[in-house]
């Protein structure tokens, strides 16, 4: 479902993304890992084009976009088939969580306001929040407002959703809730790219781990091969020091 082939960010001389090329099937759910600063966050950008790759295709959905040719009906197109789930949730702070959900639902997909609104209230069922809604996000904890960042991606429609180290912000009394709300979403075959250092969860959770560094893909594999067999130096020096 998503095609990525060598992909390519510079900025200024800074080589943060070297050739990438990496496929992704429809339900499936692939871990990123890697030291800080290797282009994992980057990776991401440029898949919804928050960043404009320097060269290289991304196909997502059928929804192809190579960076040399790219239109920008083809890049709207393309941003609207993922969702990202931020770090920092970057929720609108004047919006409560009902119309932060809504958002996308109105002005993106065009829904009439109160069936986006009833909408909006579904989703936010789906992730513990219905007592919730009308809360702003300032009256909410981080696990909360990062679940309200979840549902606002699910609502989005986008066929994969994109997360961005979604726990490393948080309180750690709030990381098992926001990783049970992703475990649904990975029994519900929701197609997902995640960064994050949570091992744990990776090997529970993901079909496949990829383990980036220094704007390349190292090496990828099943939980599995890559936790405990891990091929390459590099990985077995990383997954040694994270387990
Ligand atoms: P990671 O998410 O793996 O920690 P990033 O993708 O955030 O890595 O960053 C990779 C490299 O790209 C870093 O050297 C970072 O400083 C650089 N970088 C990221 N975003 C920008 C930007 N907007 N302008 C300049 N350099 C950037
Ligand atoms: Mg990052």
């Amino acid at each position: 479902m998503i095609r990525v082939q060598n992909l390519s960010k510079k900025f200024a001389d800074n080589i943060v993304l070297n050739g990438i090329d990496f496929e992704v099937e429809h339900g499936e759910i692939v871990v990123i890992i890697g030291p800080s600063g290797t282009g994992k966050s980057t990776l991401l950008r440029c898949l919804n084009y928050l960043e404009i790759p320097t060269s290289g295709m991304i196909e997502i959905a059928g929804v192809k976009v190579d960076s040399a040719t790219a239109t920008a009906t083809q890049i709207t197109n393309l941003r609207k088939k993922s969702s990202f789930v931020f770090q920092n949730y970057s929720l609108f702070s004047n919006k409560t969580a009902l119309q932060n959900v809504a958002e996308s639902l109105i002005t993106v997909w065009k829904e009439p306001k109160s069936a986006a609104l009833k909408h909006a209230e579904t989703i936010l069922r789906q992730v513990g929040l219905s007592e919730k809604i009308n809360q702003y996000p300032s009256q909410l904890s981080g696990g909360q407002q990062q679940r309200v960042g979840i549902a606002r991606a699910m609502a989005a429609k986008g066929e994969v959703i994109l997360f961005d180290e979604p726990t490393s912000s948080l309180d750690p009394e709030w990381v098992d809730e926001v990783l049970a709300v992703m475990k649904q979403l990975a029994v519900q075959k929701q197609t997902m790219i995640i960064v994050t250092h949570e091992m744990q969860f990776a090997r529970e959770v993901a079909n496949r781990v990829i383990f980036m560094e220094g704007g390349n893909i190292v090496e990828q594999g099943t939980p599995k091969q890559i936790f405990e067999n891990p091929q390459h130096q590099r990985t077995k020096e990383f997954v040694g020091r994270s387990a």
